[in-house]
């Protein structure tokens, strides 16, 4: 190891090089702070790639195969509708997954540009933390520096989490990433976990042919999301084909010849369900072990997150943690905000986060999307609050496109009629909620997103009638409030 003399100085250094970490380094650099950021991600190629979990294996590689996905399922299924006849048509898998790496290193490229392009120093390595602000670098070669900082941001994300049921078998029992790449259909799926990843990966392999048994340890079905919604996203995707078996909880697995057997236990007793490939997706864990030599003491909570206040500081002076690896929902857009927010207060500004309103997509079809509360939650806090919903059913542009399940419903507050919450399943409400999202930041109330002029036709219109049905004033669908 080198010694503390041999130490480079910079004003920040990042661990990690995710959506947290690349955006808190590049904001780092625009505000003109000394910047490094240490990532030890290797991609397929066996050579540095920066992006992190969201680039690689995440965010953008699921987005890639659940939109070509998409497109194969339509022409299955919706063109008829539309009177396009399509025959012979083929999945070439093979092709499919190669897009998908090519956007996905388009997109790290990218970043390596951007670093490039703000004078941030990429360092390829492993990184630990040690006292007072130094940052040991284990490079790929196992060559060792340290580096002297004045502020250290600590973003290294998240891993998926393994069950001892079912442990994970090359290619055959994998978590998400390997789900990312299987080389062909397979003909029975399965997946242990009814989250966010097992949806939508779920979904990508029953487009393409496989048929999907989701395990879920819970008897709740998406206890995240608006119970309304969720019960409504159940329906749609039973009637899809995903075989959604809820209060299951895998005890083992033996993989041979014929498959896996996943033995599971549910309210009914015991079953074995035989799939040819099984997906565990029962969330992810903080990366965090080692991150930091013992004598730093930084704290971490029970579950291995680093402890951290609103404004994203550890319990070590000029050390920040952000992104997976601390509380708050694991989402590429948190970390990334909470990197900008650390940014700004080590450079001086005055800079906090609304953690109140960060939007939540699923990725599926249809989409789901919430921003703010549930209706359980303010039940459960005894809030008085009212609601207005608007089916895409009734949605001229919805129903032009084909695509027309779903729903808009806007819950505001019954005394100030502030917008509390938007909860939307529907094509496209990925985008739809962040105009949820920019009202709801603006304070706005439902009489005012019912004011806001939309066009037509539009699927934004939803929005705009599910806040007038909040005072019983929608047009094109009958008020349950009357005025
Ligand atoms: P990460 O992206 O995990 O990056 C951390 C980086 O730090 C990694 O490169 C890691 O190698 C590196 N690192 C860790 N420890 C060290 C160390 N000691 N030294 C050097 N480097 C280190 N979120 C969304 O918002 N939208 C989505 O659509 C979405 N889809 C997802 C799909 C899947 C299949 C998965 C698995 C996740 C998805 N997520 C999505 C979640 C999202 O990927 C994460 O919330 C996000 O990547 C977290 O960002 P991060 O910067 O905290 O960590
Ligand atoms: P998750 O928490 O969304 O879902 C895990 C599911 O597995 C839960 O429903 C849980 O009850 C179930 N489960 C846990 N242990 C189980 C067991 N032993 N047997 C059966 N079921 C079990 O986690 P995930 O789907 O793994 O996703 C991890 C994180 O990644 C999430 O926090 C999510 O925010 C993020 N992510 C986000 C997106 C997105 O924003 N679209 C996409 C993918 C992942």
């Amino acid at each position: 190891m080198s010694k503390q003399g041999d130490a480079k100085k910079y004003d920040v250094v990042i661990i990690g090089a995710g959506p947290g970490g690349y955006v808190a380094a590049i904001r780092c650099a625009q505000l003109g702070l000394k910047t490094a950021c240490v990532d030890r991600w290797l991609g397929v190629d066996g050579n540095p790639v920066l992006g992190g979990t969201c680039l690689n294996v995440g965010c953008i590689p699921s987005k890639a195969l659940l939109e070509s996905s998409g497109r194969y399922d339509d022409i299955n299924h919706s063109f008829a509708d539309h009177g396009i006849t399509a025959s012979g048509v083929k999945l070439d898998l093979a092709k499919m997954m190669s897009r998908k790496d090519k956007v996905v290193n388009d997109l790290t490229q990218g970043i390596a540009g951007l670093f490039k392009a703000n004078g941030v120093m990429w360092l390829q390595g492993s990184g630990k933390l040690l006292p007072k602000q130094q940052v040991q670098v284990t490079a790929h070669d196992g060559k060792e520096s340290v580096l002297d900082a004045t502020h250290v941001i600590l973003a290294p994300g998240s891993s998926s989490v393994e069950i001892g049921a079912a442990p994970l078998e090359e290619g055959v029992i994998v978590d998400s990433s390997g789900a990312l790449t299987f080389d062909e259909v397979p003909k029975r799926l399965g997946v242990i976990g009814a989250g966010v990843i097992g949806l939508e990966l779920g979904s990508v392999w029953r487009r393409l042919g496989s048929e999907v048994v989701l395990l879920e340890a819970q008897d709740t079905f998406l206890g995240v999301a608006d119970e309304q919604i969720a019960k409504e996203a159940l329906r749609q995707f039973k009637r899809q084909g995903l075989d959604i078996r809820l209060g299951a909880r895998v005890v083992s697995c033996e993989s041979g010849k014929k498959g896996v057997a996943v033995n599971y236990q549910d309210g009914k007793g015991d079953h074995t369900e035989t799939v040819d490939k099984l997906i565990v997706a029962v969330g992810r864990r903080p990366n965090t072990q080692g991150l930091a030599a013992d004598e730093v003491g930084l704290l971490l909570d029970e579950w291995g997150f680093v402890h951290v206040n609103d404004q994203c500081r550890t319990n070590q002076p000029s050390v920040y943690a952000i992104g997976d690896a601390v509380r708050g929902p694991m989402l590429a857009h948190k970390g990334s905000e909470e990197g900008m927010m650390v940014a700004e207060v080590i450079a001086g500004q005055k800079a906090e986060m609304n953690y109140d309103i960060i939007p939540s997509v699923i990725y599926t079809h249809p989409e789901i999307a919430w921003a703010g509360v549930t209706e359980q939650a303010l039940r459960a806090a005894g809030t008085e609050y009212n609601v207005g919903s608007f089916p895409f059913a009734a949605s001229g542009r919805a129903r032009a496109a084909g695509d027309s399940s779903g729903m808009v419903k806007v819950i505001a507050d019954a005394n100030t009629d502030r917008v509390l919450g938007v909860h939307i399943i529907g094509a496209h409400c990925s985008e739809l909620i962040a105009q949820a999202v920019i009202a709801m930041e603006m304070g706005a109330s439902s009489e005012d997103l019912a004011m806001t002029v939309f066009a037509h036709p539009t699927l934004s219109e939803s929005v705009h009638e599910a806040a007038l049905a909040v005072d019983g004033r929608a047009i094109h669908v009958p008020n349950k409030k009357k005025r």
